[in-house]
């Protein structure tokens, strides 16, 4: 399922019951009253019950509430670019693949398109943060290390060049030991961010809004928020762990590794279905009664 069409379908369910403010952001958080007393960067503040910042990877409630990303950020040792381009291919419900140590180009049709997902990853040791913040940088930086690729690669760095949907991240995870401070709660992959290696992101994120929205059905936010994490947590973390820190089965950054991964794949189609389901997407969610 495309990342839209999940969102189109989480606003479609709840758009009548839940007032929407869009082009807009929480500029100050404030717990010293009976409430949370909110400022929007757009102007003029109210007062909630509770606050839930389910704003990313780089969330800035979590910035508000818990200080900086450094604190909590994972870096796993990966960076990558994401556009759409043109489907030149005529791929169709396909992703293909090239790699070389430490550097993987990928495309990847969900349907029958006109475009395709582009995806650039490659091995980098710091966290990229000047090429985060600087939109000439970061295309400077994945042309300089796919300069000498191949495949369709130098034509997926042309399309980079004009892509007006490009996004650049390092790949990281966000660990906090606690996802809750007074009226106010993170969710998502702004308290537990897995990382795209993991594949579980969206998972997560649905799964965490669904436990805190249960935990705090029939109970104040203290307590509410306890149950929420006693719950979540250690989902969280069998999903967290999935992925190795500069150990990305995905994406090997040596020869040899590559040569394992390329084996894995192919043993894949032979082997035979697996009964039961594995322990990062094995979790059986309580059924709650709406207040
Ligand atoms: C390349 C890539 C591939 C992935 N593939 C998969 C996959 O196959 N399967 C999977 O399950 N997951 C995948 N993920 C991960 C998945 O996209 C995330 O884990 C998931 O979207 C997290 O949901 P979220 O709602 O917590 O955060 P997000 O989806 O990041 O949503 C946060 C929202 O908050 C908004 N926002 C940010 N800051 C502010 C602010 N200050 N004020 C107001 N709004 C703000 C953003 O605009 C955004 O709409 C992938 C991620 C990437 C980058």
């Amino acid at each position: 399922m495309r990342r839209g069409d999940l969102t189109g379908a989480l606003h479609a369910a709840v758009r009548d019951d839940v007032e929407f403010l869009f082009d807009d952001s929480v500029d100050t958080l404030d717990q010293t009253g009976h409430g949370v007393d909110v400022t929007f960067r757009g102007g003029g503040g109210r007062r909630f019950d509770m606050v839930f910042g389910a704003d990313g990877l780089h969330s800035r409630t979590r910035h508000l509430l818990f200080g900086p990303e450094e604190r909590f950020h994972r870096y796993l040792g990966y960076s990558f670019a994401g556009f759409t381009m043109r489907n030149t291919l005529g791929l169709s419900h396909k992703t293909v693949m090239w790699n070389t140590p430490g550097r993987a180009a990928a495309l990847y049709a969900a349907g029958e398109d006109d475009e395709v997902h582009a995806l650039l990853t490659f091995a980098h040791r710091e966290p990229p943060f000047d090429a985060i913040r600087d939109p000439e940088a970061r295309r400077d930086l994945v042309a300089t290390v796919f300069a000498d690729a191949g495949w369709e690669v130098p034509g997926m760095l042309a399309a980079l060049r004009d892509a007006d949907d490009l996004f650049f991240d390092g790949v990281s995870q966000i660990r906090m030991p606690r996802w809750s401070r007074g009226r106010a709660a993170l969710v998502g992959d702004a308290a537990y961010a897995p990382s795209f290696l993991t594949g579980q992101g969206s998972s997560l994120a649905l799964v965490g809004a669904y436990m805190l929205a249960g935990s705090l059905a029939d109970r104040d936010h203290a307590a509410g928020f306890a149950a929420y994490e006693r719950h979540t947590r250690g989902f969280v973390t069998v999903n967290q762990d999935q992925v190795g820190e500069g150990d990305a089965a995905l994406f090997p950054t040596t020869p040899r590794a590559l040569a394992r991964r390329n084996d894995m794949l192919r043993d894949l189609s032979a082997l035979p279905a697996t009964t039961g389901r594995p322990a990062h997407s094995a979790l059986t969610l309580p059924a709650f009664s709406r207040p």
